[in-house]
């Protein structure tokens, strides 16, 4: 494995997670990102010290014959079709791209120094990143049963990526373990409270590691420590969920023991009146695994308007003069607006508001609905601002009391970020006991 200098490791700890300035000369540092679901496989490779993507791509369809890999960075992406029968199949293939393919980013696997992992359940056990070993891998094994399509799949991600790099550290790094910080009157619910202890029913939240990132880039983008502040952060995109940060630490999240819970989204409903579940179950006869397929996958936008779960199409539909689409445009808005306001009485009140994902970084008419008469609340969106296009931007008026920020996500970042800091918190460690830092 490859040494890093102390110069690296301590600029890394000042710079708490900016990485532009490490010192030219040091050694790389690659952190292999993963993100494995049930039939797909996403992956980055990402430079620490140039602070960005090298490589990137997605296996999908695995497990079947139709399965291809997309690698490449935007336009030199290239498709291939490649029989991958399994997860394993999948990383021994995207090892040999990095390593052999056409503008191969790395000569051997030596140059990848850590592997982070993408976890989405992490439970109660975990309210950071760790290191994988075998303990960790027991506690997601036994977590599965709240995520049992995620966390199998990531795990199978994890099993073989340890395979073919046995030597480099992997770390976990979970969708939920920031909103660990909520407390009880938040994350549980008001049912039978012996039920929730024994099936670990509580609100987990999701989409965390997008809601840390984008917290922290709006501090450092209105030039304010996050502990100063109160947010409430905003991921609209298919999945969407919103988060209070009071101080930095998550008080509250729309999404609860499942992504289900929550905001309307693309297909799914959001939070509904539970009554409605047996309701519909008795008088359209449906078992648990139709219902909640109704809920998923042909709910929200979908369901409304009859359209698409795609935003963009059912805008286009609204414009046309279709009801059913304006009224599903409506309704995402709305219910966007309402936990603007809860959370707002839930910090006592809010110095800014951040919007992210596919909808909240691109979609103009949508930010301009769901801030539409918040004006009284101190929240007044600049029009102008609003029709920029840009990277991470602020969209409020100068005036507005309440900053509203557009900062588009980057959770792979994020996840190479905790991978690196925990890998060089271990590398300190060793640098007690042995000649100088190595992992
Ligand atoms: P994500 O899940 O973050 O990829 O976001 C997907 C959602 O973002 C879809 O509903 C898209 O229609 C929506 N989206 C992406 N780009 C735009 C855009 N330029 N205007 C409106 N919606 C968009």
């Amino acid at each position: 494995m490859r040494r890093f200098s102390p110069a690296t490791i301590n600029e890394w700890i000042q710079l708490t997670g900016e990485v532009n300035n490490l010192e030219r000369g040091v050694q790389l540092l690659n952190v292999l990102v993963i993100n494995a679901g049930s039939s797909s496989l996403k992956y980055q490779l990402v430079s620490i010290e140039r602070n960005k993507a090298i490589a990137k791509g997605l296996c999908e369809r695995v497990g079947s014959k139709q399965s291809t890999h997309k690698h490449g960075l935007d336009e030199n992406e290239v498709v291939i079709d490649t029989y991958l029968p399994d997860h394993r199949a999948a990383i021994d293939c995207v090892l040999d791209t990095l390593v052999n393919g056409d503008d191969a980013p790395i000569r051997s696997l030596n140059e990848i120094d850590a592997v982070g992992h993408r976890i989405v359940q992490g439970g109660s056990y975990f309210d950071h990143s760790v290191i994988i070993d075998d303990d960790v891998i027991e506690k997601i094994d036994e977590l599965s049963e709240l995520a049992p399509l995620h966390n199998k799949a990531a795990l199978s991600g994890v099993r073989a990526c340890m395979d073919a790099m046995p030597d480099v550290p992997h770390v976990a790094v979970f969708d939920t373990s920031f909103f660990q910080s909520l407390p009880p009157k938040a994350y549980m619910y008001p049912l039978p409270y012996e039920l929730c202890k024994k099936y670990h029913i509580r609100k987990y939240g999701a989409h965390g590691t997008s809601h840390r990132y984008i917290a922290r880039r709006a501090a450092r983008l209105l030039d304010e420590s996050l502990e100063d502040l109160k947010m409430i952060t905003c991921h609209l995109g298919n999945g969407c969920s919103m988060a209070a940060i009071d101080h930095g630490a998550a008080v509250d999240t729309s999404m609860g023991l499942t992504p289900l819970d929550g905001l309307m989204m693309g297909s799914r409903c959001g939070s509904i009146d539970p009554a409605i579940v047996p309701f519909i179950m008795d008088h359209e006869h449906l078992t648990t695994d139709q219902v909640n397929e109704l809920m998923n996958k042909q709910s929200g936008l979908l369901g409304i308007s009859g359209v698409s779960n795609d935003l963009r199409s059912v805008r286009n539909e609204a414009e046309k003069g279709n009801e059913r689409a304006l009224l599903a445009y409506d309704m995402y808005s709305n219910s966007v607006k309402k936990y603007i306001g809860q959370y707002i009485a839930v910090m006592a009140g809010v110095d800014a508001i951040v919007l992210t994902a596919g909808v909240g970084e691109n979609c103009q008419k949508m930010r301009r609905m769901i801030f539409s008469g918040l004006q009284p609340l101190g929240i007044v969106l600049d029009e102008e601002k609003n029709r920029q296009r840009g990277f991470e931007r602020i969209i409020s008026t100068d005036d507005s009391h309440v900053r509203i920020c557009v900062i588009p996500t980057n959770e792979e970042y994020m996840i190479a970020h905790d991978t690196y800091d925990l890998v060089h918190k271990n590398s300190q460690i060793m640098v007690c006991s042995q000649d100088g830092p190595s992992l």
